[in-house]
């Protein structure tokens, strides 16, 4: 794999018990996704009390950055906090963490647009982002999401909140992002069905709803189809991903073969303890254990590899580019027999 700028691999590591670290890393991510869930954005100690709290404890290390990478100097570092340029007009905000968050500034000639959000802690790095790449005003014309999670919309609320402008995301994403209930229990990953869900049904109705309720986008949102235009982004395609959710998108620039990908591929081995605990790069399906369909996200990673792109910039991982990128996608949609 080829990535951009010459940003190195994660320098090998002694890692004292590493089966055992790579083990509570996988539960650390897992329970993070899951607090993410369960925990409202801004919420108070309060939310504690709801017995919610249990899931909180490992949510601090996300945004804080990674040894080695973002926490430790240089130009990981300081690409984790200044977007840098991965293709003419689109400029990516990452990798950040341990799950090497990624989010996207995306112009056009007159405005920009926003790709995912990171998770709510975010918020504040992406407005400094924004305003260190495109002036100290500047406000987006639009936020568009490849899918309602809350490590991708998680900051989205507060951002549409300070910059005043609608979040786009797909029709079918918009029942888990106004807090449904029922649509989180039919489109339920492995993660939910064996923590969150549980951990909701314990509150009972009334808590349940009013934790829904606070964690819910209340923001501008504005609901499209695939195949329609790219709001914001002229010149892009949306493209259906199904799998890793139920209205997962990937967006796709056929002049240049740029591709934002979300979820549906990433560039990090999510799929494995230890590549979670040493931030691996790596091409890669989605995490598998919050999939909610693997057979139709086998099926997206094959129609990603069908457009041949020349850039992947994924929703973790540092994006990937030259001569063996369309070839990288080809061999993992192979392995993954999604044709
Ligand atoms: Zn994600």
């Amino acid at each position: 794999m080829q990535t951009l700028g010459g940003f190195p691999a994660p320098a090998s590591r002694r890692v004292s018990s590493a089966r055992h670290n790579a083990t509570r890393s996988w539960c650390r991510s897992a329970a993070n996704e899951a607090s993410a869930w369960l925990r409202p954005a801004g919420a108070s100690r309060r939310a504690a009390a709801t017995g919610v709290w249990v899931l909180h404890w490992p949510v601090g290390h996300v945004g804080r950055g990674f040894a080695g990478r973002t926490g430790g100097g240089g130009a990981a570092a300081g690409r984790a906090l200044v977007p840098w340029r991965i293709a003419p007009r689109v400029y990516c905000l990452g990798p950040s963490g341990r799950a090497g968050t990624n989010v996207f500034f995306v112009r056009s000639a007159t405005s920009w647009t926003l790709v995912d959000t990171g998770w709510a802690s975010d918020a504040d790095r992406i407005e400094r982002a924004a305003a260190a790449l495109l002036g100290g005003d500047t406000r987006p014309d639009a936020i568009l999401l490849t899918h309602c999670h809350p490590d991708h919309s998680g900051a989205a609320e507060r951002l549409a909140r300070d910059w005043d402008c609608p979040v786009h995301l797909p029709a079918e994403e918009v029942p888990i992002a106004i807090g449904d209930f029922a649509a989180m229990v039919a489109d339920a990953g492995p993660l939910d069905r064996w923590v969150v869900l549980p951990m909701l049904r314990a509150l009972g109705r009334r808590r349940r709803e009013a934790v829904l309720a606070r964690s819910r986008l209340d923001c501008s949102l504005r609901a499209f189809r695939p195949g329609t235009d790219v709001p914001g982004m002229p010149g892009w395609e949306c493209v259906p991903t199904p799998g890793h959710t139920r209205g997962h998108v990937s967006y796709s620039r056929p002049a240049d073969g740029v591709l934002i990908t979300g979820d549906a591929v990433v560039t990090l081995r999510v799929n494995s303890p230890a590549g979670l605990l040493l931030s691996r790069e790596g091409i890669s399906g989605p995490p598998w254990y919050t999939t909610w369909d693997r057979r139709l996200a086998r099926e997206s990673v094959a129609r990603l590899a069908d457009l041949e792109p020349s850039v992947l910039a994924c929703g973790h991982g540092t994006p990937m580019t030259g001569p063996d990128t369309a070839e990288a996608l080809r061999a993992l949609a192979e392995r993954l027999g999604g044709h």
